[in-house]
């Protein structure tokens, strides 16, 4: 058995940020991060537009209080307003932080960090490296890995949680390159294994981005929070689905439907394409089913709207969105600084996750906590984003809540000894789990079903949403959740075996899919991302709280927490 004081599942912001904390706390400590990917691959490294705070370098009378009341508002009051205030508070200190450790912002003409705007945030907070903010991030805290010497598990893949009598004990994984399977014993474990994007057929996710920390905490006991709030980006380029980061909106662009309108002026007139995500996201679904969407050859009535940034001009195209012209201009031969960019709403980012409290401790109800077991960054629900996420809030939110956890986990290991555990009867279910996956000797292929379920999930649980709909998503799940057993596997082998990872990915993306349909369609409201054609309205009287939904093989049971509301009282969400 491996052994280690903390074990942190996943290699991007959220589990980085924490290691090098807790080495900074205190270095005598056996710290270890495990990734299924590279750590550098992490789907982090994708982000583009940003990280928020309060530098007021270009607008100088913002302030922390104004960044919280944005973020509140944003998520349609659902976010807990202790958890926004250490955000927004704390936002400053960690981009000079990131800086001193050598991350690369770009700059103002007298040197001082940029801030661009975002949307829903009233003013220019948003610092950023061009648009490669997540690159320029990660691999500074991948180094920093490196230089205090955390040990790094790459191209491991977790399959269990350890979790006995409310305690977490460590983990169990597999290695990719040779199927060895290993139980790590550790003091504190730590989920940070990001979003489940990939549980829906366009998504601006990695293939990485399955939801297992979710899957695993579920199949452990533990509830997961808001699952149903699921965010689409509004501006995905069509029809690839990859991300036209907000940024491009950020700098001026206009978005323009088939009469050449910039349709947005009907509804959200003050912000207009700065307005958050759900609603612009909504607004462009409805132009599209209207008929006032675009099709390729330019006529009305097509599946996309217009993205146009043509009046910004080539250099500052150039200079502050290089990488959104890359990416027109690569997958679909659009070059941005003559040609308006294809667009469409995309998946994009979870709210819900594994419930936290302050310091990043995984809650095991709405009263218990899970000794040892910490999670933060977009597996975690600490509920910073409630129903709807704020661009660069993410990032802000992964080494805020990064560092808090990280330095929790090192005071709650210090003078703790490794916890009693016997690793024969995980690693004997472990064996058996991967040699039952071999045996199994169905007629249908992984890609297909991985297929079937990502249409399900667009289908029945997407921008709109009503009780029948989702509830014919369920079925469907269902039957696809008993198609699973009749899978095979054609690489039999134990080197390298990628379908074995895409066989336990599909089972976390099977879990998470019911806990996000289930969860949806008890909120018989619409608030944020979670829009019911049934019940139009948000609803405080009943629903101004947190789903918890506890997974089991025979159902899933929901549960409420309460939210905490502490400076802003609920009002009607206008822009
Ligand atoms: C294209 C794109 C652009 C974005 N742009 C922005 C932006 O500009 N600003 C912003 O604030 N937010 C942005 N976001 C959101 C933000 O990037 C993410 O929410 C954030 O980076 C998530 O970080 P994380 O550390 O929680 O997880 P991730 O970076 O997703 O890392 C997850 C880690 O867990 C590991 N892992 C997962 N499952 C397992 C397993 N079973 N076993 C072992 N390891 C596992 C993975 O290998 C990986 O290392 C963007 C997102 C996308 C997709």
């Amino acid at each position: 058995m491996l052994e280690h004081d903390v074990i942190i599942v996943g290699g991007g912001l959220a589990g980085c940020r924490a290691a090098v904390e807790i080495a900074r706390t205190d270095s005598g400590l056996n710290v270890a991060v495990v990734a299924k990917t590279h750590p550098i691959r992490s789907h982090s490294v994708a982000a583009q537009g940003g990280i928020a705070a309060t530098l007021k370098n270009v607008d100088a009378d913002d302030n922390w209080e104004a960044h919280a009341f944005d973020t509140v508002k944003g998520s349609d009051y659902l976010a807990d307003q202790d958890a926004v205030e250490i955000l927004a508070r704390e936002a400053p200190d960690a981009i000079i932080d990131l800086e001193h450790m050598g991350v690369l912002f770009s700059r103002l003409p007298d040197g001082r960090i940029a801030q661009r705007a975002f949307g829903g945030h009233s003013q220019r907070r948003t610092c950023y490296a061009a648009d490669k903010t997540g690159h320029a991030i990660l691999h500074e805290l991948v180094n920093n890995l490196r230089r205090y010497g955390i040990t790094i598990y790459d191209e491991w893949y977790v399959m269990q949680l350890i979790v006995e009598d409310a305690q977490a004990k460590g983990i169990v994984m597999y290695r990719l390159l040779d199927g060895q399977i290993e139980v790590v014993r550790a003091k504190a474990v730590m989920v940070a294994t990001g979003g489940y994007g990939r549980a829906f057929n366009t998504t601006s996710n990695d293939y990485a981005s399955t939801g297992d920390g979710l899957a695993m905490a579920a199949l452990a006991g533990i509830p997961l929070e808001d699952m149903e709030f699921v965010q689409f980006h509004p501006t995905g380029l069509y029809p690839v689905g990859v991300l036209i980061s907000e940024a491009v909106r950020g700098e001026g662009a206009y978005l323009i439907n088939s009469q050449g309108d910039r349709f947005m002026a009907a509804y959200a007139p003050s912000k207009m394409e700065l307005a958050p995500r759900d609603i612009t996201s909504r607004a462009i679904a409805r132009e599209i089913a209207a008929g006032r969407g675009i099709n390729v050859d330019g006529s009305a009535g097509g599946p996309f709207v217009h993205l146009d940034v043509r009046h910004l001009g080539k250099e500052k195209i150039m200079s502050r969105i290089p990488f959104a012209w890359e990416e027109s201009h690569r997958l679909v031969g659009i070059d941005a600084v003559h040609q308006p960019i294809p667009v469409r709403p995309t998946i994009h980012y979870s709210m819900g996750g594994i419930p936290t409290n302050t310091s990043g401790q995984v809650r095991s109800s709405s009263s218990g906590l899970i000794d040892g077991l910490f999670a933060a960054g977009e597996a975690a629900c600490v509920s910073v984003h409630g129903a709807n996420r704020l661009g660069s809030n993410s990032l802000l939110e992964c080494v805020v809540y990064g560092k808090i956890t990280g330095a929790a986990i090192a005071r709650f290991v210090s003078n703790r000894k490794l916890p009693q555990l016997d690793d024969r009867p995980y690693l004997q279910a472990a064996g058996q789990q991967i040699q039952s996956l071999l045996a199994l000797s169905g007629n249908m292929r992984i890609q297909p079903l991985r297929q079937a379920l990502q249409d399900c999930m667009t289908e029945y649980c997407g921008v709109f949403r009503t009780q029948e709909v989702m509830q014919a998503g369920l079925a469907k799940l269902q039957e696809l959740q008993q198609q699973y057993q009749q899978i095979y596997l054609d690489d039999k082998g134990k080197l390298w075996n990628t379908e074995i990872v895409e066989a336990l990915e599909l089972r976390s993306l099977l879990v998470v899919a019911q806990l996000i349909l289930t969860s949806a369609l008890h909120r018989q409201e619409s608030r944020g991302a979670h829009y019911r054609e049934d019940y139009p309205q948000r609803e405080d009287a009943n629903f101004l709280k947190h789903t918890l939904a506890y997974y089991s093989p025979a159902g899933i049971e929901i549960d409420y927490l309460p939210v905490q509301i502490t400076m802003f009282e609920p009002q009607e969400r206008k822009y």
